[in-house]
């Protein structure tokens, strides 16, 4: 028996932009000191706090189904946070909590489009979002965002590609894995585009925490939007919980209600305990949350220092999230071959740019995972060999 055409081909060709990833995981549980600088999973660890939370609503019995919604108490701060972080009041009715971001982003996709109907994904962009739109039944509709453009949304490019067919746009700021925080003018004109031509904007905003140059925008803030906006956020990036799989989508009052349909048919929500760990993180937390900004400022300052400037390749010095992007097309590889080196010689893994599409083609992702006694001499050895392949190849 062959399992559905919409599985098999969620993933065309079957890779899906995790193999390097998961054969360095692989290297390192077999014992090898793989310097682990691939997905944006933390090494710092949830808040005692928040686990204490957690724990304790467990062993007082919050082990039964809780509310498939989110509990009341979840979705208030939940709506609490968005209002205070848009200026745009959102109440408990307005949300869904998810398992994660992830089925957050599935969830959006769901109440965006109908089978065959496009949605447009930004080349290069986060790993799962083209085969999370095929899961939904939904057709991406690639439109690039260059380096050469600081990988901003180019509106009117992405105006050119939208066909009948396409109902939503699917952005993520700050962006995984560019590091671009988008701009005010760029935001106001995808929004004009979206009201124009009647099209959801899902924003994913799971790394709005973590901004170092600029400013978050969520694009449910702009004059029109609220209405038209899907907003997908976790506590995973915030609050070092990617284990926890608390997640939400914000919608409009209508959507919400269909949207708690889907988890009905799907998840069935979440563990209560693990909810009223979350509520205690978002109400309780603030210092926890502070405290991981913190971490990766420094992280993102001290790598930057320990890059350099070259020779041999570019940094894109991110405006926000955990990741920097290093431009290596000076050593004539590409991201993969580059990175595939980088870990059969010296043991460090990254993400290879082309694991976000072609765009991200010649770079490499590194994920500011470690603490800086093992990121920053990691750094300088992935450095110093963009530095000798490019000296290499002038030679040749
Ligand atoms: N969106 C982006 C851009 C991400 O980078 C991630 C995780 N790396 C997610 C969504 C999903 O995160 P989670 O499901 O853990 O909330």
């Amino acid at each position: 028996m062959r399992g559905s055409k919409r599985l098999n081909t969620l993933v065309p060709g079957g890779d899906d932009g995790w193999g390097l990833y998961l054969r360095a995981t692989s290297m390192h549980a077999s014992g090898q000191p793989v310097v682990m600088l691939t997905i944006g999973d933390h090494d710092i660890h949830t808040d005692p706090a928040i686990v204490a939370a957690m724990a304790e609503s467990a062993a007082a019995g919050h082990l039964g189904y809780a509310p498939v919604p989110g509990t009341e108490a979840l979705r208030q701060a939940i709506a609490t946070r968005v209002t205070a972080q848009t200026a745009t009041r959102a109440t408990p009715a307005e949300i869904t909590v998810t398992p994660g971001g992830q089925a957050g982003l599935f969830a959006a996709l769901m109440a965006a489009t109908d089978p065959g109907e496009g949605c447009v994904l930004l080349d290069p962009c986060y790993a799962t979002y083209p085969q999370t739109v095929r899961a939904a039944g939904a057709r991406p509709v690639v439109v690039p965002a260059p380096a050469e453009g600081g990988f901003q949304p180019d509106v009117p490019a992405i105006a050119a590609a939208l066909d009948p067919g396409t109902r939503a746009i699917l952005i993520n700021t700050p962006n995984n894995p560019t590091g671009a925080v988008y701009t005010r003018p760029t935001l106001e004109a995808l929004a004009r585009l979206c009201i124009e031509r009647d099209l959801w904007l899902i924003s994913d905003e799971v790394y709005d925490t973590q901004v170092w140059q600029g400013a978050h925008l969520s694009p449910r803030a702009l004059p029109g939007m609220a209405e038209r906006t899907l907003v997908v956020n976790s506590l995973s990036k915030s609050h070092a919980m990617t284990g926890s799989r608390v997640g939400w989508v914000v919608a409009p009052e209508v959507v919400t209600r269909e949207l708690w349909h889907l988890s009905t048919a799907t998840t069935y929500g979440l563990p209560g305990f693990i909810q009223d760990g979350a509520a205690f993180a978002l109400t309780e937390g603030l210092a926890a949350e502070q405290a991981i900004v913190t971490r990766y400022r420094r992280r993102r300052e001290a790598a930057l220092v320990a890059l350099g400037t070259g020779p041999g390749f570019r940094v894109v010095p991110p405006q926000g999230g955990m990741y920097i992007m290093l431009d290596v097309r000076q050593s004539g590889l590409t991201g993969e071959e580059f990175a595939t080196r980088l870990l059969e010689e010296h043991l460090i893994a990254v993400m290879p740019g082309e694991s976000f599409g072609s765009a991200a083609a010649g770079h490499l992702r590194i994920a500011l995972t470690q603490p800086e006694e093992v990121l920053v001499p990691a750094l300088r050895t992935i450095a110093s060999l963009a530095g000798r392949l490019a000296a290499q190849r002038a030679v040749a």
